[in-house]
């Protein structure tokens, strides 16, 4: 009787490591198609499409609560692969103006160092100290624009940023989306 207990004691105790480490070790952060969707946008943070940041909108899409075509900074090229993923049918940008890539620019003869623009910045691209000089950090900028507004003294500007010909292309009609999505 005892060695019983004992016997199955230990295989509790075993199976019992066993199931802790493959929890450690198989752990899933967070939703993997909601990962994937953030993955694709652009991660501006620049809250055009309705929502506070990339994130929300990728669970919003995934909760069926949002459709693909509200991101425009992404463009077509991401409403395009965000249907690839999730198997929906094209759709015309809400926003059909797509932004160039641009990159912020302070005066910094002009600035005068009131941080309004450092607490707007999603992703804190820009610098500098209380009363003095501020400097966008240029590896940083997404080029949302969401300095611009709070600038009391206008001293930031969005300088488009050169693009490799490479880069142009056609712009894709959404009808022809839908055709070549009935097709697939
Ligand atoms: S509009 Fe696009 S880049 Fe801007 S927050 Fe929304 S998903 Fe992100
Ligand atoms: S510096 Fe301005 S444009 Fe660049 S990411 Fe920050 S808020 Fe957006
Ligand atoms: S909002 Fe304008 S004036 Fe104020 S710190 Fe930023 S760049 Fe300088």
């Amino acid at each position: 009787m005892l060695l019983s207990i004992m016997v199955l004691g230990g295989l509790a105790l075993i199976f019992g490591a066993i199931l802790g480490y493959a929890a450690v070790r198989f752990k899933v952060e967070g939703n993997p198609v909601v990962e994937r969707i953030n993955d694709i946008l652009p991660q501006s943070q620049c809250g055009r499409c309705g929502y506070l940041g990339c994130r929300p909108y990728a669970e919003a899409i995934l909760k069926g609560e949002a459709d693909i075509n509200l991101c425009a900074p992404g463009g077509e090229a991401t409403m395009l692969e965000l249907a690839k993923l999730l198997d929906r049918s094209p759709q015309q940008l809400v926003e059909v103006e797509e932004t160039p890539p641009s990159l912020a620019v302070i005066d910094e003869n002009l600035c005068i160092g009131c941080t309004l623009c450092v607490q707007a910045c999603p992703v804190d691209a820009i610098v500098g100290a209380v009363k003095l000089m501020h400097t966008v950090i240029a590896k940083q900028c997404t080029g949302c624009g969401l300095c611009l507004p709070p600038c009391p003294v206008d001293c930031i500007v969005m300088q488009p940023l050169p693009q490799p010909l490479s880069a142009w292309r056609h712009p894709y009609p959404i009808q022809m989306l839908k055709v070549e999505k009935k097709v697939a």
